[in-house]
């Protein structure tokens, strides 16, 4: 028995929550006494692979070859599930991305698997039984699930799980993958990155803005304070519907759900939902003129003024530091 970490890539370079997931697998692995083994598919060069050693990982797997040098639902899960079969684990970890949504239930179905997708922390483990804090709802509740399955695929949250530093010298192994045809039933010709900016699910840091803005022309102030503060761009579901913002930065019950460390909220309300998708943040500080806004109720910070008075004034000051 064994645990298989997925660790995902963007053009070679490993995503911050691919070592989180190793984190998550690493501490896993010390509960329940596994060997942590971990998986990359595409072409990541050898330093990008030293990294996983440097969050306590050893051993990694690699499959590289041309067919799967893009992103392909089917074919990578077959891959992770012909791997994971290879080397009998038992827990399969990914995170729960963009793409780790889509591979974790196709790797649960070819392995007859648990699927506990959303893990907000480590199990509690009992003989054979696991119980995981998971969020549901669009991040709304947080429900307790409990599997005995002999296998389980878990997908771990952005944000969640620190990944932690613990050098460790890496081998690799390379792994030729039994995937057919028909696992490429979708080709992914070209994938265009749409911006250079700090990717929204993942970010540790979000600046969002809602129609106390009053429109796309003052945008100017919450991009340069996010650029300031290293952040994502975010905005409530009015303003991208009204086309002020793309579409990709609405938050909220019908748009992303993010867990940032920290999320600043400008001029939006804080209707049910909008918390729907960002009650999760670990520190949630509020700009809002209205004292009355509901989103105070949820705020670990607050501050009672406009907009357009407190971020510049909030902007110099971060740049004064
Ligand atoms: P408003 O409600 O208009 O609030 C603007 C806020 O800005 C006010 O609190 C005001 O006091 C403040 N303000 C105004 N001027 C200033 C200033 N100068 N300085 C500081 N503060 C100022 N919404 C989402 O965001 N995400 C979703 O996923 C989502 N899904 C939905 C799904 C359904 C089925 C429905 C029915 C609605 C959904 N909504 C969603 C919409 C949601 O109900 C709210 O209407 C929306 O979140 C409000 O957006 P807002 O806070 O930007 O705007």
């Amino acid at each position: 028995m064994s645990i298989l970490v997925y660790i995902e890539n963007i053009e070679g370079a490993f995503k911050k929550s691919a070592f989180e997931a190793i984190s998550y697998a690493k501490a896993i692995g010390e509960l329940t006494q596994q060997e942590v083994q971990a998986l990359s598919i595409g072409q990541v060069d050898e330093t990008e692979l030293n990294k996983v050693g440097k969050y306590g990982v050893g051993k990694v797997i690699r499959v590289n070859t041309d067919k799967l040098s893009q992103f392909q639902n089917q074919a990578y899960a077959a891959v992770i599930a012909d791997v994971a079969r290879q080397v009998g684990a038992t827990s399969i970890i990914l995170s729960n991305s963009f793409s780790g949504k889509g591979l974790a239930p196709r790797v649960a179905a070819k392995l007859e698997a648990a699927l506990i997708d959303g893990a907000l922390e480590l199990p509690t483990i009992s003989g054979s039984s696991w119980e995981f804090r998971k969020s549901v709802f669009s991040s709304k509740a947080i429900a307790t699930v409990e599997t005995s399955a002999a296998t389980k695929v878990i997908t771990l949250n952005p944000n969640t799980f620190e990944a932690k530093e613990a050098d460790t010298p890496i081998s690799v192994e390379d792994f030729q993958p039994s995937v057919q045809d028909k696992d490429f039933s979708i080709i992914i010709k070209d994938i265009v990155r749409a911006t250079d900016k700090v990717a929204l699910p993942e970010a540790s840091i979000v600046v969002s803005a809602g129609r106390g803005m009053k429109g796309p022309e003052n945008w100017g102030m919450i991009e340069e304070l996010a650029e300031i503060l290293g952040a994502a761009t975010a905005c409530s579901k009015p303003v991208s519907d009204a086309g002020w913002r793309p579409h990709a930065e609405h938050v909220g019950q019908t748009g992303l759900a993010v867990s940032p460390n920290l999320y600043i909220a400008i001029g939006i309300s804080g209707a049910i939902q909008h918390l729907a998708g960002v009650s999760s943040s670990k520190t949630i500080v509020v700009i809002n003129k209205d004292p009355e806004a509901p989103f105070f109720k949820v705020a670990d910070y607050g501050i009672v003024g406009d907009a357009f008075d407190v971020v510049p004034r909030l902007i110099e000051a971060l740049k004064l530091k």
